[in-house]
């Protein structure tokens, strides 16, 4: 999909990467203390509520969602300098935005509550709920892939 989207969606000057596939449950903790209990970054900008998920609440516990973002090269050098989030930018100009609704992936910008416009996820039919039972019972599949380590649940 990943290279698809690059050399078919995507004009010159934007590419296409993911921020977040797979998160632990000490990152999701991190995560969900933003804006609650974490009020600062270090460089002291207040922190805002990003997430309603705890630790093995969030799809992305269990390796089925991801988070993307557009990297411009608003000059043409070549260099990505810019990232962005705008779901209604057309930086390549081609009449389209350049966000991607991928077939089957349901998308955080459609959810009712706390819209969450990078991310996309597909459960397969499953909840946090039904995942984290799976996890319990060690169903999930886990692979190394070029020396990292990535987990899936026996859907
Ligand atoms: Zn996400």
């Amino acid at each position: 999909m990943y290279t698809h989207v690059n050399q078919n969606l995507l004009g010159k000057g934007v590419r296409l990467r993911f921020a977040y596939t797979l998160r632990t449950d000490a990152e999701q903790a991190e995560l969900y203390a933003q804006g609650r209990t974490k009020l600062f970054d270090n460089a002291g900008k207040r922190l805002v509520i990003v997430t309603n998920a705890k630790p093995g609440q969030s799809i992305h516990n269990y390796g089925l969602a991801f988070d993307i973002v557009l990297l411009l090269d608003k000059n043409g050098d070549g260099v990505f300098e810019a990232a962005s989030w705008d779901t209604k930018a057309d930086n390549d100009k081609d009449g389209v935005t350049d966000w991607v609704k991928s077939k089957g992936w349901a998308w955080g910008g459609d959810w009712k509550s706390l819209k969450d416009y990078p991310h996309f996820e597909k459960t397969f039919g499953h909840t946090w709920k039904t995942l984290h039972v799976k996890m319990d019972n060690q169903e999930i599949i886990s692979e190394n892939i070029a020396g990292k380590n990535y987990i899936y649940p026996t859907l």
